[in-house]
C-alpha cells in the first residue's frame, strides 16, 4: 500500500468538505483574558479577543489559582513521578478528591488527566464489570462517554436527546433484573440546552437504573457552590455518578468522577484508563483545589457569568444576528454551511481581531454549522459591541442568513 498517498487522500476529502481543523497559534496572556497574541503561517503577531474558550469564568488566569500553582511548583516540582499506585499520590491529589467529594456532596471521588479519560474509563470499567450490563446513552452525548460505552462491550440503547419518555420506553423493554446505566450531560456545549435531570432521575429510579451525570460544562458555573446544574436543581442525591472537568470553568486541566465509597474504590481498583497512567501533574491538581475552593464561596463570577451571557444574546438578537436558543451560558449563531462558517471565521481574525473557532460537523450535524461564542465575566460592553459589529460586518460581506 502507498500510505502516505492514503494519508493525503484522507485530508484532502477533509478539506473539500470543509471539515479540515486549522489550528490558531495563540499566547493567551496572563492577567489579561480574553486578549491573546496570534501568530500566523508567516510568524505574524497580531493582538486578539477569544470569544470561544471553554476558561468559562476566567478562572485559568485568577491571582489565586496562579499563586497556588506557584507556590505547588516550588514545594513538589513538575511532575507527579508515576501512576497513583506506584508512587505517583501526592497530598494535592489527596486534597483535591476530598474536596470534589464534598463539592458534590459524595462519599469519594476519583481524579483521571482529562474529563475525556474519566468519561472512557469510568463508562468502560462500569459496562465491564456488572455482568449483563445494558447503557441507555442521550443522542446527543460526547464522544468520550460513547467511546467508553462502545470500549465497554456492553449492551448499548440510545434514547432521544433529552426525552425522558423515550428512556422509559426503552428501560420498559429490558428484563428488570439487568444492571442498567442511564448515561446524560447537564449543559450541552454545542447547542446550549440543558437536561431535565429530575425527570430523568425517575424514570432511571422506577427500573432501578443507576444514573451517570457529565457536569463538564457545568460544574462552577451553576449551583450555589459551583457543583453544577445537579446542585441548582437539587438533584445531586439522586445521581449515582457526578464526572466532569477541571479544564473548563475551574480553568486548569484535569476530570474526576465522584461517587459512593465502594464505587470509586472499585473503578480505581478496575479502571486501565486510571491505573496504568502517570497521575496528573501536582502543579494542577494545586491549582485546580484553589480554584474550586474559590467557587465555592464567591458568587461573583458566576453572577457576572449569567449577566454577560444574557447581554450577548440580546445584543445578538437586537442586531438581527441568527443566535440560536440556549439557556445556558453558551451563544450559539447559526451559519449552516461548512465553508461559509470557516469563512466568517477567518474574516473575523484577519479583518477584526476576533478568534472564534468554526464549529462543523461531526461535533454537530451537518448543515447545522455554527460559531459557538463563550463570553465571560471578562469580557466588557466595548468588546461585545466591536463583536456585533464585526459579525455585521462579515454576515453582510459573506452574505450569510440573518434571523428570521
Ligand atoms: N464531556 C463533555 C460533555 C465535553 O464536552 C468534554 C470536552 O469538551 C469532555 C467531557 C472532555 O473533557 P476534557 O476536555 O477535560 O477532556
Amino acid at each position: 500500500m502507498d500510505y502516505e498517498s492514503f494519508f493525503r487522500s484522507q485530508i484532502a476529502t477533509l478539506k473539500q468538505d470543509g471539515r479540515y481543523r486549522f489550528f490558531a497559534d495563540l499566547a493567551r496572556q496572563a492577567g489579561n483574558f480574553p486578549t491573546a497574541t496570534f501568530r500566523d503561517g508567516q510568524g505574524r503577531e497580531r493582538t486578539v479577543t477569544v470569544w470561544c474558550s471553554n476558561d468559562y469564568l476566567g478562572m485559568g488566569q485568577h491571582p489565586t489559582v496562579l499563586k497556588a500553582m506557584h507556590d505547588a511548583l516550588d514545594e513538589v516540582g513538575a511532575g507527579a513521578g508515576g501512576t497513583r499506585n506506584i508512587s505517583g499520590t501526592n497530598r494535592y491529589h489527596v486534597l483535591l478528591e476530598r474536596e470534589l467529594a464534598d463539592l458534590h456532596g459524595k462519599d469519594a471521588a476519583l481524579l483521571f488527566t482529562s474529563g475525556y479519560v474519566s468519561n472512557d474509563a469510568t463508562l468502560t470499567t462500569l459496562g465491564k464489570i456488572l455482568p449483563n450490563c445494558v447503557i441507555l446513552s442521550d443522542a446527543l452525548n460526547h464522544n468520550s462517554m460513547i467511546t467508553g460505552i462502545r470500549n465497554s462491550g456492553a449492551e448499548k440503547h440510545i434514547f432521544r436527546h433529552n426525552d425522558p419518555k423515550h428512556l422509559d420506553e426503552l428501560l420498559s423493554a429490558i428484563a428488570p433484573g439487568r444492571p442498567k446505566v442511564v448515561a446524560f450531560e447537564s449543559v450541552y456545549s454545542m447547542d446550549g440546552d440543558i437536561a431535565p435531570i429530575h425527570d430523568l432521575c425517575d424514570v432511571a429510579e422506577k427500573h432501578g437504573a443507576m444514573t451517570y451525570l457529565d457536569e463538564v460544562h457545568a460544574v462552577g458555573m451553576y449551583g450555589a457552590r459551583g457543583a453544577g446544574v445537579a446542585e441548582r436543581d437539587g438533584a445531586m442525591d439522586r445521581l449515582t455518578i457526578i464526572e466532569a472537568t477541571l479544564g473548563k470553568a475551574f480553568g486548569v486541566q484535569g476530570g474526576y468522577i465522584t461517587g459512593s465509597a465502594a464505587l470509586i474504590d472499585c473503578v480505581r481498583s478496575f479502571a486501565a484508563g486510571f491505573i496504568f497512567s502517570t497521575s496528573l501533574a501536582p502543579v494542577l491538581a494545586a491549582g485546580a483545589l484553589a480554584s474550586i475552593r474559590h467557587l465555592k464561596t464567591s458568587q461573583t463570577e458566576r453572577e457576572r457569568h449569567q449577566e454577560r451571557a444574557a447581554t450577548l444574546k440580546r445584543l445578538f438578537a437586537d442586531a438581527g444576528l441568527p443566535v440560536m436558543p440556549s439557556v445556558s451560558h453558551i451563544v450559539p449563531l447559526m451559519v449552516g454551511d461548512a465553508h461559509r462558517c470557516k469563512r466568517a471565521s477567518d474574516e473575523l481574525l484577519e479583518r477584526h481581531g476576533i478568534y472564534v473557532q468554526p464549529i462543523n460537523y461531526p461535533t454537530v450535524p451537518r448543515g447545522t454549522e455554527r460559531l459557538r461564542f463563550t463570553p465571560t465575566p471578562l469580557h466588557g460592553n466595548a468588546e461585545m459591541e466591536r463583536l456585533v459589529e464585526a459579525l455585521l460586518d462579515v454576515w453582510s460581506r459573506l452574505d450569510l442568513r440573518l434571523a428570521a
